[in-house]
């Protein structure tokens, strides 16, 4: 009878969208917005909400591979500790995704230039657009520094 389990799962989700959820909006106090109550409660982490138009660089970031190639053009890698930058490859499968990182990375992805990027972007097999990316990891670095803020 598992259509039966799907039609009591399906009954609550709409019991809960129709009924409890506008219910316990007509009776709260918290004139908070859904964006304002996420800082809040994650700011400290170094999280921050992603938008409508963070949808482009996200979207190019899951075509990488994560062959590495690019990584041979980052005259960065040489210069700072692995443990505050591991690569441009890491833009697409690690600082676009997690932005709790983002702190410790701020000097190193503001030191890879827009040529060592575009030259990772020529071996790129997925044709990753890192510099999209680059941009898109250094604003959500200031947008997470403001959040952390105090
Ligand atoms: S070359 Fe392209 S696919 Fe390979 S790690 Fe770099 S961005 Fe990802």
């Amino acid at each position: 009878m598992s259509w039966l389990k799907q039609m009591k799962g399906d009954a609550y989700i709409g019991y809960r969208a129709i009924v409890v959820h506008p219910l316990k909006k007509l009776v709260s106090q918290d004139g908070r917005t859904g964006k304002q109550r996420f800082l809040d409660n994650y700011a400290t982490e170094g999280l921050v909400p992603t938008g409508d138009e963070d949808q482009h660089a996200l979207l190019a970031a899951s075509r990488c591979i994560n062959c590495g190639l690019c990584d041979f053009h980052d005259l960065v890698l040489g210069t700072v500790p692995r443990h505050q930058y591991s690569g441009m490859s890491l833009f697409p499968v690690a600082y676009t995704r997690w932005t709790s990182d983002l702190a410790r990375l701020s000097k190193a992805v503001h030191e890879v230039t827009d040529d060592a990027l575009a030259a990772g972007e020529a071996v790129c097999p997925t044709r990753v657009p890192l510099r999209i990316l680059a941009a898109y990891v250094r604003r959500k670095t200031g947008e997470v520094a403001k959040a952390m803020s105090p």
